[in-house]
């Protein structure tokens, strides 16, 4: 039999796999997002255990093809045991052709190149690792427990191995005047390691906020709203330089599931997050994308004209001119109407004054 303690999670695309329990809870156990382990002691299994299990799972799955190893950070065990583990696994798992599990940056900065190639080369061959973001002060105030040059530094290592990564990136750690420049660096973060994958999920608040706020320290963060989750999705997709790299939003926390490859698929992500982007935005404002009422909250909004007692909630300052370049690309607005004006003669370009405003009018 396997034993599972609980909570258990596993990757998305890890549902077909065989879980095994290699350690229990985290080791770091401090990110202050984070509070999936927080029940739960960090402690390794002991490998008798294991080795029964997968003794079990060859007779009782044998034809099971894919192990992930569970829980947080697996990675942090002794080499000994997990090249034990793997050999087990070879033996009585023998149709299983990937071994895979979660991995904290701290474990790829502790294991040297030898260790990781010795564990390549018994099967683990992808690794899940918690980017979260390439911002060093986010990183800092998340208490990650790592610099970006860390985190690169050990994602060199695990690739010169030959392991293969997934890392995944939190949206909504930064407060959301900061969002857009997180995003930027996490996109040349990315850039540096080229992972195989990436994948975002979206930062989830129990409370409004101040759980976060408080482990952060930061009394004024807020959480991001859907659309500005999305506008930070947007901009690490758009700064992302890297090819052959999969990108994923397919977590349940996330607004819009995507998948796609960059380069090959860049246009048709921003796409399908700008179409997002705007229909969030139609949500928090009651208008319909595309209608006059959207576009004249979209520009008015642009523009500081409006209030959000008089033309529903405007978006923050620092998306407006995101806004107004998704709304321009995406404007279904009639012919002759304001937003068409607007999208003809502004083209993104703000207007400096009321007046400018009615020529950009005049002149549709
Ligand atoms: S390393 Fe991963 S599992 Fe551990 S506390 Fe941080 S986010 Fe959670």
């Amino acid at each position: 039999m396997i034993r599972y303690d609980e909570p258990l999670i596993r990757p998305p695309s890890e549902a077909d796999s065989l879980i095994l329990q290699a350690s229990l809870g985290c080791s770091h156990n401090g990110c202050a997002f984070c509070f999936t382990y927080r029940s739960k002691s960090f402690r390794p299994r002991p490998l008798h255990e294991l080795l029964a299990e997968i003794d079990w799972a060859g007779e009782n799955l044998p034809d099971t093809n894919k192990v992930f190893l569970a829980d947080g950070d697996a990675l942090c065990l002794p080499t000994q045991t997990l090249l034990a583990v793997l050999s087990a696994i070879s033996t009585s798992l023998p149709g299983v052709r990937r071994v895979s599990s979660y991995a904290a940056p701290g474990n790829l900065l502790e294991k040297s190149l030898t260790e990781l190639e010795e564990l390549r080369s018994a099967g683990l061959s992808l690794l899940y690792l918690g980017l979260e973001t390439g911002h060093d002060d986010v990183l800092k105030a998340i208490n990650k427990g790592v610099t970006a040059e860390q985190i690169l530094e050990g994602c060199d290592k695990a690739h010169r191995a030959g392991m293969k990564l997934f890392l995944t990136i939190v949206l909504g750690l930064a407060p959301p005047h900061l969002a857009m420049e997180n995003a930027r660096a996490t996109a040349k973060l990315l850039d540096g390691i080229s992972p195989r994958f990436a994948g975002a999920l979206s930062l989830m608040h129990p409370d409004d906020g101040q759980r976060y706020a408080s482990r952060i320290g930061d009394a004024t963060f807020r959480p991001s709203t859907p659309q500005e989750l999305l506008q930070e999705c947007r901009e690490l997709v758009a700064h992302i330089n890297a090819g052959g790299m999969m990108f994923y939003t397919n977590h349940a926390s996330n607004y819009l599931p995507l998948a796609g490859t960059l380069q090959k698929d860049k246009a048709k992500l921003l796409r399908a997050l700008d179409e997002a982007s705007l229909q969030a935005f139609a949500r928090q404002t009651h208008c319909a994308p595309g209608s006059f009422s959207c576009s004249l909250v979209v520009a008015a909004a642009v523009m500081s004209v409006c209030s959000e007692k008089s033309l529903g909630k405007c978006p923050s300052a620092a998306t407006r001119d995101a806004l107004l370049q998704a709304f321009a690309r995406h404007s279904r607005c009639a012919p002759g109407s304001f937003s068409t004006s607007w999208v003809i003669a502004g083209s993104g370009r703000r207007p400096s004054s009321k007046l400018e405003m009615s020529s950009i009018y005049l002149k549709d």
